[in-house]
């Protein structure tokens, strides 16, 4: 039989992919820890976590026997009338690791609905009190999903161009460097002042898709008091940071005030299955509950709260909250900041930035930063090449690894880099 790759190429249309110009797909047939192995037997190290999603490796045992348990016992079942242990279970240990104090657990099935569940929930919860907030705030450049909420809450880009015009008005606050943070809250604090503002969402501490921006805990510990001050919900994305990727179990961790709902998916079951979550206060769910049928939320996806996947959310709790697991995520931000110090001064490195597991490189390369420049499929190729898969955003080159990533990996990742700088330098 043709190869993975032949066959791909008749039938397959990928995500994020300009069709015409990347025609060839890579074919993987397994993976197992950091790797994935392609089908000539070529590995690679997954350097980004395939999208974010791995925590504790590839096809991992542990999770591996869970599903396998479950999958015999029930697959799936609708999730209106009807319960299930996974789905009750997941909720509580959710609930009880949750910075804040949610006290309920609304399931989708990946970031994008886990988002747009959120934007629904805090446009409802003033609907529903008879309040007229109809407005939403969000941070320059944020990136929230793909659906048209999470689109319209989104930074206006590449991405959303030809649906511009269909998304709804979202006011936007600049992206809080250290020149402008205090302008940037001082805005917020003026769109709030108007008093129609239902929400404000927010990736917490990292902007992953604008770049791997990262900002201070104090901005964002700045903006969660003005919205508490002004009664606007606060909604934070954690798709991307939940789970110890930025250092802390949460992002949100390291901020006194709390958010009023949070938005989980991507790290959530390990990377094994899709699930979304959305998380929320005991306040916005009281405001749905009423006599009154149309105060309910009419929202719900068929695999909403899927059995096997909320069972591989549990397998990846039990292993994230090893001490094995939080020796691994220091010991992977340790030889990232040794690395940081060793490239800070190369003359091709404009910036870099850490956040506990990940690291984000700018690169000088003179290029704009846009998804589909020639200079970003260069760097990519050039990884793939030495068997790494780093998938640069524009100019900025990031290492996001599953938490089981070995020192060997590290400084193979690391070294690699390297070579990438001198390229670039003779270019
Ligand atoms: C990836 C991402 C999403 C969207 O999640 P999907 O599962 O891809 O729909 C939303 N928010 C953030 C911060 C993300 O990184």
């Amino acid at each position: 039989m043709a190869s993975i790759t032949e066959r791909d190429r008749n039938v397959i249309w990928h995500p994020y992919t300009p069709m015409k110009l990347w025609p060839e797909a890579i074919g993987i047939v397994s993976g197992s820890d950091e790797f994935l192995f392609d089908e000539q037997g070529k590995r690679y190290i997954d350097a980004i976590s395939s999208w974010w999603v791995t925590l504790h490796g590839h096809a991992h045992p542990y999770i591996a026997q869970k599903i396998s348990e479950q999958l015999t016992k029930l697959e799936h079942c609708i999730f209106a009338g009807f319960t299930h242990e996974p789905a009750v279970q997941l909720a509580e240990r959710l609930l009880t690791i949750l910075p804040g104090k949610p006290e309920k657990i609304f399931f989708s099935d990946n970031g994008s609905t886990a988002v747009e569940v959120a934007i629904k929930m805090a446009l409802q919860y003033y609907n529903n009190k008879g309040q007229k907030r109809k407005r939403i705030v969000a941070l320059e450049h944020a990136y929230h999903g793909d659906t048209f909420g999470a689109m319209s809450v989104s930074g206006r880009s590449i991405f959303t161009e030809a649906f511009d015009s269909f998304l709804f008005d979202v006011d936007f606050i600049p992206f809080p460097n250290e020149e402008n943070k205090e302008h940037s809250i001082a805005t917020l604090k003026k769109l709030l002042a108007n008093g129609d503002v239902a929400a404000f969402i927010i990736e917490p501490l990292v902007q992953g898709t604008a770049g791997m921006c990262m900002y201070p805990p104090e901005v964002l510990d700045a903006y969660f008091r003005l919205c508490k001050e002004q009664h606007t919900l606060i909604i934070a994305d954690e798709v991307m940071t939940g789970f110890g990727r930025t250092g802390t179990l949460f992002a949100c961790d390291t901020v006194s005030a709390a958010p009023d709902i949070i938005c989980l998916s991507k790290g959530l079951t390990g990377g094994t299955m899709p699930l979304g979550v959305t998380a929320c206060t005991i306040d916005v769910f009281n405001a749905f509950y009423d006599d009154d049928r149309g105060k309910t939320l009419y929202h719900g996806h068929s695999f909403t709260a899927n059995p096997i996947a909320c069972t591989a959310a549990l397998a990846s709790l039990d292993l994230l909250e090893k001490d094995e697991s939080t020796e691994n995520r220091k010991r992977i931000a340790a030889r990232h900041t040794e690395f940081a110090s060793l490239i800070a001064n190369h003359k091709n490195v404009v910036a870099i930035r850490q956040a506990g597991t990940i690291l984000a490189i700018e690169l000088n390369t003179s290029m704009p930063t846009s998804y589909n420049h020639n200079k970003r499929d260069f760097i990519y190729s050039f990884f793939i090449d030495r068997g790494i898969l780093i998938r640069p955003l524009g100019n900025i080159i990031y290492v996001m690894p599953p938490y089981c990533t070995s020192d060997e990996s590290l400084m193979l990742i690391y070294s690699c880099i390297q070579e990438l700088l001198l390229t670039l330098d003779n270019q």
